[in-house]
């Protein structure tokens, strides 16, 4: 197994399941079981003690290495910078060598079968691929300065379509040049290679990636964080060289162009950092500078926020694969609370796959008089005024 020799340098310290001011549990995996095996040290002494052979790799065994959400608090937190980097490198390498014992949970099994056998999470037709934007008026990508790249979610979830529809809309309101892909694309690939699956990731990032090089494809925006994390610093090394930027990063700089209304009720917004585009990437400014520059809207922290922000629990395909669901201590219903006792009336996320999780949770809290969950595309979309449709 790559990267089996850092295995032995874990002190069980227990730093990396925390957030940076040591005040909570920041490990998701952690906080939904409570058992130092779902931890990241913990996870690193199961690897260890399965490649010695002293415990064999049984379902509860595959359960806890395929739930960690690849949130990347460990590698953020570890107390030994001389391995930190190589946690999450390790804990893949960990779930590629139980994929190839034959030995994953039954839910990660299907959810890699789908896109396998049809090129998407939600095992959809390929023909479907284009019908979130039907009735908009936007372009084909032909020559543009930008390609949208739109995730599984955002095309076959309805929620992902109402948000994929509410970014073009935006990016369409403020002019930027762009077109959506014509041709059916693949699963970004993100999570099949976080858990491990690299033949099929990069299968599916080699068949984008012939689309998007036949089309000439410079610049891409993309609606998922998730995608934005894949495409930028995973497609180069297959020939997939792009400039790439989440929404949030165009839209910051094009606030100024979008019809916005200063005569909006004032609302008080918490922002959940989400994990590809935070600790993966380092960008913690561009979701708060859309949000900042809407009039009337006050921002508030939660506690975890920004590097030390507390994963949804969607990660690292657990959106799909769901070992961290049911009781209380979900991470997502632990946002749901950290927000409210933010004070926030608007939990803003800038990706569907939290506004999915967490707009649930908001649910099982009974906070849903409280607190709204809203992607940021459609807080901007709300406080334009559209052709006298303003919401
Ligand atoms: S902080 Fe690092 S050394 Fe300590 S338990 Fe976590 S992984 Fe192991
Ligand atoms: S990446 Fe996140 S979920 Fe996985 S072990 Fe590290 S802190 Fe826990």
């Amino acid at each position: 197994m790559e990267h089996a020799e850092i295995l032995h340098r874990c002190f069980r310290c227990g730093y990396c399941k925390l957030p940076g001011n040591y005040a909570d549990i920041n490990c998701p995996a952690y906080l939904a079981y409570c058992f130092e095996t779902y931890a990241p040290g913990g996870r690193m002494w199961l690897l260890r003690a399965w490649l010695d052979n002293k415990i064999e790799a049984g379902s509860r065994f595959a359960e806890i290495m395929f739930s960690c959400t690849a949130c990347g608090n460990c590698v953020a937190q570890c107390a030994f910078p001389e391995f930190r980097d190589r946690l999450l490198l390790a804990f893949t390498a960990g779930r590629e060598a139980l994929l190839d014992a034959g030995t994953a949970p039954p839910s990660v099994r299907d959810w890699l079968t789908r896109i396998q056998n049809h090129g998407n999470a939600y095992g959809k037709p390929a023909k479907k691929s284009l019908e979130w934007a039907d009735g908009l008026e936007i372009d084909v990508f032909d020559g543009q300065e930008y390609a949208l790249f739109v995730d599984d979610t955002g095309i076959h979830e309805p929620r992902g379509r109402e948000i994929a529809r509410a970014v073009a809309t935006l990016l369409t309101t403020a002019g930027i040049s762009f077109g959506i892909i014509g041709k059916p694309c693949f699963s970004d690939g993100n999570d099949v290679k976080a858990m491990g699956e690299t033949a099929l990731f990069e299968s599916l990032a080699e068949k984008n990636i012939s689309i998007f090089n036949a089309l000439n494809i410079g610049k891409i925006i993309t609606l998922s964080p998730h995608s934005y994390n894949v495409l930028k610093n995973d497609y180069p090394a297959l020939g997939g060289q792009y400039q790439v930027f989440h929404y949030t990063q165009v839209l910051a700089f094009a606030m100024g162009r979008l019809p916005l209304s200063a005569d909006r009720p004032g609302l008080t917004v918490a922002l959940h950092d989400p994990c590809y585009l935070g600790r993966h990437n380092a960008d913690y400014a561009s979701a708060r500078m859309v949000l900042q520059a809407l009039p009337g809207v006050t921002m508030v922290e939660m506690d975890r926020n920004r590097a030390d922000a507390l994963c949804c629990g969607g990660g690292g395909g657990n959106f799909f694969t769901d070992l961290l669901s049911g009781g209380d201590d979900t991470p997502a219903r632990s946002r749901a609370r950290e927000a409210a006792a933010a004070g926030a009336q608007i939990l803003a996320v800038a990706c569907p796959l939290c506004a999915i999780m967490l707009e649930d949770a908001v649910k099982s809290e009974n906070l849903d008089k409280t607190i709204s969950v809203r992607e940021i595309s459609e807080i901007v979309e709300g406080r334009m005024d559209l052709q006298g449709n303003a919401r």
